[in-house]
């Protein structure tokens, strides 16, 4: 997995400092998660290729994680692309879309399938065979969901020598990658945990904005190799955060904490703030491995 950062900043985006968005590669395959203002320039900068987006999520209908997806997705037809794309999204943006599309006669080159969202418990929504995505519902002041994307668990490794000390045909070698025994010629069962053992393990990477703290969402993404977190206000501003349904430093940092994750990335600063070492020095107190969000970072997961 690879993340790529389009987005770093809250509501009010600056000069080449973009609202969220992220995009996440999965082998050939990439995830745009939330669409700021601008994002197919961010995309077309960060030389990420538009036609192997394969599913976009938008968290919420606040404009600064959403304006961007209507030129996004006229630009895709202007390009003629023809794969399918899937949209998952709060039911208010897709009536948003939809109105947009009846009202200016789009007609898409493409198949464009958009999904709503309405559930206030985690869901799957999405798996294909290299990835699944679960939603993560978040404390903000309209409907949010965070979004969990977990690789699928990888197959078995061979174990060469013994496959060939039991003589076994090769045939049967994708079997026992999947986790499956094999009878072989002589009608005996070969267990798969004889001749394989386990596989590389399987990266996650949870996406969180925006919320306020949120003990509930812990058991979803506990462990995950990579958490983003917002973190929209130092802890000077605490009373701001929780009146706007956001989170502080010390939020993110406790977050990660009790969720024994691996790595902490934050991002999502207000715009009042210049110099944003001071997110990263506030987040440390309670997590060491933290991140700063910055356009362009790339971060191997
Ligand atoms: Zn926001
Ligand atoms: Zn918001």
């Amino acid at each position: 997995m690879n993340l790529t950062i389009l987005g770093s900043q809250g509501a009010i985006p600056k000069l080449n400092q973009f609202s969220s968005s992220h995009v996440l590669q999965v082998g050939n395959k990439n995830i745009l998660i939330d669409c700021c203002e601008g994002v197919q320039f961010q995309l077309r900068r960060y030389k990420i290729k538009l036609s192997n987006i394969e599913i976009i999520l938008i968290s919420h209908a606040h404009g600064d994680h959403f304006f961007g997806l209507m030129g996004l997705l006229t630009t895709l037809s202007l390009l003629k692309r023809d794969k399918k794309l899937e949209i998952f999204c709060p039911v208010s943006v897709l009536r948003i879309v939809q109105a947009h599309i009846k009202y200016a006669k789009i007609k898409f080159s493409y198949e464009l399938k958009l999904n709503g969202l309405k559930s206030e418990k985690s869901k799957r929504i999405f798996e294909c065979p290299s990835y699944i995505v679960q939603t993560i519902p978040l404390k903000h002041s309209i409907y949010t969901n965070g979004f969990l994307i977990k690789e699928q668990p990888k197959k078995r490794k061979l174990l060469i020598d013994k496959l060939k000390d039991k003589k076994i045909d090769k045939i049967y070698y994708n079997k026992f990658t999947k986790g499956l025994n094999v009878i072989d010629e002589d009608g005996n069962e070969v267990s798969y945990l004889d001749v394989t053992k386990e596989g590389d393990n399987s990266k996650s990477y949870a996406y969180c904005s925006d919320t306020s703290f949120c003990e509930s969402i812990i058991d979803t993404i506990r462990g995950v190799d990579l958490l983003y977190c917002e973190t929209t206000f130092l802890q000077r501003h605490q009373d701001k955060a929780k009146s706007t349904f956001h989170s502080t430093t010390k939020d993110a940092g406790i977050l990660a904490q009790k969720s024994e994750v691996k790595k902490l990335l934050i991002g999502h600063f207000s715009s009042r703030y210049d110099d944003i070492q001071e997110f990263f020095n506030e987040t440390k107190k309670n997590f060491n491995d933290v991140m700063l969000s910055e356009e362009g970072k790339k971060i191997v997961i």
